[in-house]
């Protein structure tokens, strides 16, 4: 059952089944003027329509009615899988409340670990589901999702199984999180790394409940020794590494990823020279998430521009969680790796796709618009892709694609 997609203003999209960096990142492949062909859930042929193979029988056809065609976004870092929202925390910081006098007046992450905790496996399920529902409306086909608000054995697992249970319109990677941050009632226990190691990863593990496993390296959370620790325990297990580093502080994080070989270096707003050059020689992924910096009223980016032009990877996620960036919308991230980070239009859509769709180890199969990959695609109102900046604001997609399977 071959589809055609006609009239469409132009397609724009980056190419190759791995990694892009440096120059290459504003290298979109762009057709004006092109039909889009998929079969099979995958795209069979993209071209003018008359040199399209006579071969290829079409059996349906959508008019895109002068849509722009981009890939399907991939969302390499949320926090999906919570209960609770923290919205009151909002006019108290706008009071200029700090975030640890929040946190000791009961809010903060606790809060989320308390609300996660009492919540029902289909109460998550559910708050998946839904996420997932407004991700796809914003052109999201493919996200990783983290635990990470349970703290110990039987909520982390619980976590994840709502990750895997959503029956949900965007594809979904799971990652452990177990070493978010130290339980509530027992901060600074270094026996909770002892817990994570000998206990939860190799529960999650056995049962196959994710792919990936992350830990929060930060001045008062986990130290460089303890992450390291995780992440090696669960690379033993399978479980390749992510690392939240050098959020807050400069604690050598992006170091400890290049030197782990993880998968992605995630938030990176206090990088050091030295972080972004053991980045740009690696193969791990600088994932920047911007909607953090913004949300939280910070002028402190991560250096997209410096670490682009040392020749990291660089991908950008929404962070999505009930704290520091409760959003679904890539590109609402896009606008702000633009207009705040200055990475150009075409960097951005590299990054928020290929380049994120490699962090997953799915390069090989989404995040371009490349004849045998998966068709993931997303139509925007709009003559070409400038528009995803130039027009800000808006919800600029019309139509989102999964595996040829149309969502809308
Ligand atoms: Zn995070």
């Amino acid at each position: 059952m071959a589809l055609l997609i006609r009239n469409l203003s132009q397609i724009a999209t980056p190419r190759g089944r791995g990694p892009v960096r440096g120059a290459a990142m504003r290298e979109l492949a762009v057709y004006d003027g092109a039909v889009i062909v998929i079969d099979g859930g995958r795209f069979v042929y993209i071209g003018p329509e008359r040199d399209k193979p006579a071969e290829i029988v079409i059996d349906d056809d959508v008019d895109a009615g002068g849509a722009t065609a981009i890939p399907g976004f991939v969302d390499t870092h949320t926090h999906l899988p919570f209960a609770g929202f923290r919205e009151s925390e909002l006019n108290r910081r706008l009071r200029g409340e700090s975030y640890e006098q929040i946190a000791a007046s009961g809010g903060g992450i606790a809060s989320t670990v308390h609300a996660t905790r009492r919540a029902s496996e289909e109460e998550l399920t559910a708050n998946v589901l839904a996420r997932a529902r407004t991700m796809s409306r914003y052109g999201t086909t493919t996200a990783e999702a983290k635990s990470g608000y349970g703290l110990n054995l039987d909520d982390e697992l619980k976590q994840l199984r709502a990750i895997r249970s959503a029956d949900s319109p965007v594809r979904l990677v799971a990652t452990c999180l177990a070493a978010h941050d130290f339980p509530p009632e027992r901060r600074g226990d270094a026996a909770y790394v002892d817990e994570i190691v000998e206990r939860i990863l190799p529960a999650v593990a056995e049962a196959k409940l994710a792919v990936f496993c992350d830990a929060f390296v930060e001045r008062g959370v986990f130290t460089r020794e303890q992450g390291e620790r995780v992440l090696r325990a669960g690379a033993a297990l399978g479980l390749v590494p992510r690392l939240h580093a050098d959020e807050l502080s400069d604690t050598d994080g992006a170091a400890l990823a290049a030197s782990l070989g993880a998968a992605s270096a995630d938030h990176l707003m206090h990088v050091s020279d030295r972080g972004i050059a053991a980045l740009a020689a690696s193969d791990t992924v600088a994932n920047l998430l911007p909607g953090t910096s913004f949300f939280l009223m910070s002028d402190r980016y991560a250096p997209a521009r410096k670490l682009i032009d040392a020749g990291a990877i660089v991908s950008l996620s929404t962070d999505c969680n009930p704290g520091s960036s409760m959003t679904e919308s890539m590109p609402m991230v896009i606008q702000l790796a633009t207009l705040q980070m200055k990475m150009t239009v075409e960097e951005s859509l590299t990054a928020a796709t290929l380049n994120g769709a490699y962090s997953l180890r799915l390069a090989g199969s989404i995040g371009s618009i490349e004849v045998g990959k998966r068709a993931d695609l997303v139509l925007l109102s709009a003559p070409n892709y400038l528009h995803l900046v130039y027009h800000f604001g808006v919800n600029l997609v019309v139509a989102v694609f999964r595996d040829g399977k149309n969502l809308s």
